[in-house]
């Protein structure tokens, strides 16, 4: 099989009752990059990319389509049923930027599934479920209303929630996550996620004063050093998301023993393949991981689905998706929903996703 053309959208995402707020960031409306793939098969595979704006990664959306544009020519001719050596060539045609390539390798294994009748999942070793937990999170909130958006989710049947945190006086995170606990208590597992907001001074505050509370804290600082200063002074588990880069990364934070999890986004690491190696590893070691990504619509959560739908579940940490913040579906049908706090496996080969490609408009750059 040869990729033949290779199309890109790009695609507002309006946050619902918006913005979305994080400990140095607010976003109002995402701007998400599609890929097509058409290929001498007659075969059509999608990919997706959608950093949650500017600020939360050094990623962006101008970035991203600069980035498939500048590999798009030298990937036609391409086989997308041999992903090792696609991810190769496209190594070779621009250093870095693993977040482009990813929707490149989304939209490949999407080829992959459909070429062969099977579902994502099963290519990526074989699905141990076919209702995938997910979490919710919070935005940073006043302390009451997290509470109740809280003690919803878990009447919901949300096996798992995220409290942000971060960007304001440490003592109001404190009493956020006071008021949640005593509103769900053990009726959903908590994260506590800084997003790099939090100083050490404060981190280490906000675990000791909550010694009694048994959340995970997600990446509280800024960086694995700061982390790392104050990991044997903390009482609870820490896991490391934003730092968590590429597998090089996850490898030096496991042997160094800086973490006891990760929140993982498929295209920060650069997609599925490398997504399956950062499962093994963490298999492995026993490291807890979710399977996110940043933000965007059904291609990129069927994406999360199907890896994720693969962890074992004693590992499994959720697969968090946008869809309940934003409005619609590319895939009126089989578009992803999160029910009772979980997300159902895609059915049909490949990711499972049809999209409306009217939605989408004309192409910004179309190469082939
Ligand atoms: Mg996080």
């Amino acid at each position: 099989m040869k990729i033949t053309e290779l199309h890109l959208y790009a695609h507002p995402l309006p946050v619902r009752d918006g913005p979305y707020r994080m400990a140095s960031t607010e976003v109002w409306s995402l701007d998400t990059t599609l890929v097509k793939l058409v290929t001498d098969s007659g075969l059509i595979g999608w990919g997706e990319t959608c950093p949650v704006g500017p600020v939360y990664q050094p990623q962006h959306a101008a970035g991203a389509r600069a980035a498939l544009a500048e590999m798009a020519p030298g990937l036609i001719g391409a086989d997308p049923l041999q992903p090792l050596r696609l991810q190769r060539r496209m190594d070779g045609l621009l250093n870095g930027h693993r977040y482009a390539k990813a929707a490149i390798d989304i939209a490949a294994h999407d080829l992959m599934g459909k070429a062969w009748g099977v579902r994502v999942a099963d290519l990526l070793g074989g699905a141990v479920t076919e209702r995938v937990p997910s979490y919710y999170a919070s935005g940073v909130g006043e302390p009451d209303e997290i509470a109740r958006i809280a003690a919803e989710r878990a009447d919901e049947g949300y096996p798992r929630m995220q409290v942000k945190i971060g960007g304001r006086p440490v003592e109001i995170d404190i009493e956020t996550i006071r008021k949640v606990w005593e509103r769900v208590g053990t009726r959903m597992r908590l994260a506590v996620d800084g997003n790099r907001g939090l100083t050490t001074r404060d981190a280490l505050r906000l675990s000791r004063e909550c010694p009694e509370i048994p959340f995970i804290l997600e990446q509280p600082c800024n960086s694995i050093e700061e982390i790392a200063a104050i990991r044997g002074q903390l009482h609870h588990a820490v896991y490391l998301d934003e730092t968590a880069e590429d597998v090089a990364t996850v490898l030096r934070a496991v042997g160094q023993g800086v973490c006891d999890g990760f929140g993982m986004k498929v295209t920060r690491i650069g997609g599925l393949r490398p997504m399956a190696v950062f499962r093994d590893i963490c298999e492995v070691r026993s490291m807890p991981h979710t399977c996110d990504d940043a933000w965007g619509g059904d291609i990129i959560a069927a994406a999360c689905t199907h890896i994720g739908a693969t962890v074992q579940p004693r590992l499994m940490e959720g697969v968090w998706l946008a869809q309940p913040y934003i409005e619609g579906h590319f895939d009126p049908e089989n578009g992803l929903r999160i029910e009772g706090g979980h997300i159902r496996l895609p059915e049909g080969p490949g990711l499972g996703i049809v999209p409306d490609e009217s939605l989408f408009g004309a192409p910004v750059a179309s190469f082939g």
